[in-house]
């Protein structure tokens, strides 16, 4: 046995099960139509639900920061990576989020591993959901506090957790997804609020799928459910509606204050680039001025879910537009997705562990850039395909 072998056995195991990940590559820019391996499709699986990944004042933005402060950072932001666009992109984010101070870092992912670790350690207890996503999962377990999970959105039993909890000593913390990815279902944070207020427990949601989609032109969830002030920390990503790649903390100022001094991927990871900070500062004002896209967003995804679960298909629970086809068999859900491709509808598989076993599902992620056109052409292969498969 070669000490490499187990790797091959393992991707071996994938194939056979239907969960390896084929990576498909793009000849084109992100929007409705993409090409992907040379062949022109219908994207319906990007994050990019605004279309802001390839708009015109997003580009012009991004062209000008280069142009200015060229390409790279040059430093971590604690060392001489800070540009005036960082400040900049920091004071408009707490502006627009209705909160007092936002921190940026280079992912969502990396928010969450900064922040979950910066504020609780060997000694204290994480409250987290279920389904939360992995980049909070891998935050808490290098937190090293104890990790105790509660039922998926359940505020019942997220309050007998903390009530188990309650002789502990240390800090609590709680967290949510704000949207949870696969499913589209919105975590009841007013309810939660309650719950952690009346325990004295801190309350941070990640907030990557409700940024530019939920709330008042996309302010997220903690303006959906009007929780500013009360939600302790907010996580947000630039990589999704923002159409960029970034990630973010919104809060209280001393929450701010204090992960700029003590989040190490903020202290130990280079700054965001300025051609990214500055596209996300257009992203910024373009929402502030206007919600249309996000309502056009609203509109194309309630009229796609209401045409696929008129077909037939099991749409879940979704509450937003994120529209999950659920299968259940991985092998029947690759091959719902190979032959959609084959339609000229890119639409991925999901598997184990991105979703539970048994759970296998195309999860269909719709844009502001689809036209009516676009939907109906991917509703009309959907039905198709699915009545070839025997799945409807
Ligand atoms: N949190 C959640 C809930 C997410 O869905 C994602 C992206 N898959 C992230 C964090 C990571 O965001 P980013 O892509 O900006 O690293």
């Amino acid at each position: 046995m070669g000490k490499l072998d187990f790797m091959k056995e393992v991707i071996d195991d994938l194939k056979e099960s239907g969960l390896f990940n084929t990576i498909r590559t793009l000849g084109s820019a992100q929007g409705a139509w993409i090409v992907v391996n040379g062949k022109k499709v219908l994207n319906m699986c990007s994050n990019n639900y605004l279309g802001f990944a390839n708009n015109d004042r997003l580009k012009e933005a991004a062209i000008k920061a280069i142009k200015k402060y060229g390409v790279g950072p040059g430093a971590v932001r604690t060392i001489a990576g800070t540009m005036e666009l960082h400040e900049i992109l920091e004071r408009k984010l707490a502006e627009f989020k209705r909160v007092e101070a936002a921190i940026q870092f280079q992912s969502g992912f990396n928010a969450n591993l900064g922040t979950i670790p910066a504020i609780v350690g060997k000694n204290d207890v994480i409250f987290s959901d279920e389904l939360n996503h992995a980049s909070i999962i891998d935050g808490c377990r290098l937190s090293g506090a104890k990790i105790v999970r509660y039922n998926h959105c359940d505020p019942k039993d997220l309050e007998a957790k903390i009530v188990e909890y309650k002789d502990h000593q240390g800090r609590k913390l709680a967290i949510t997804d704000g949207v949870f990815s696969m499913d589209g279902d919105v975590a009841p944070l007013d309810k939660l609020y309650e719950v952690c207020n009346k325990y004295d427990v801190i309350l941070m949601t990640d907030d990557a799928h409700g940024e530019g989609v939920l709330g008042e032109s996309g302010r997220g969830i903690v303006d959906h459910f009007g929780l500013h002030g009360k939600v302790d920390i907010e996580i947000g990503t630039l990589s999704k509606a923002f159409g960029i790649v970034g990630g973010f903390v919104a809060g209280k100022k001393v929450i701010i204050d204090y992960l700029k001094q003590k989040a190490r991927p903020f202290l130990f990871s280079s700054a965001t680039t300025p051609a990214d900070v500055a596209a996300a500062i257009e992203a910024v004002d373009i929402l502030t001025e206007s919600g249309d896209l996000v309502k056009k967003l609203w509109d194309n995804g309630n009229y796609f879910k209401s045409k696929m679960k008129e077909a037939g298909f099991d749409t879940g629970h979704s509450e937003t537009p994120i529209t999950p086809v659920i299968i259940g068999d991985a092998k029947l859900s690759s091959q719902l997705s190979a032959k959609l491709f084959e339609e000229d509808v890119f639409a991925q598989s999901i598997g184990y562990p991105t979703v539970p076993k048994g759970k296998a599902r195309i999860r269909v992620m719709i844009s502001a850039a689809h036209s009516k056109e676009d939907l109906d052409f991917a509703i009309e292969k959907f039905v198709k395909v699915g009545k070839e498969l025997k799945i409807i």
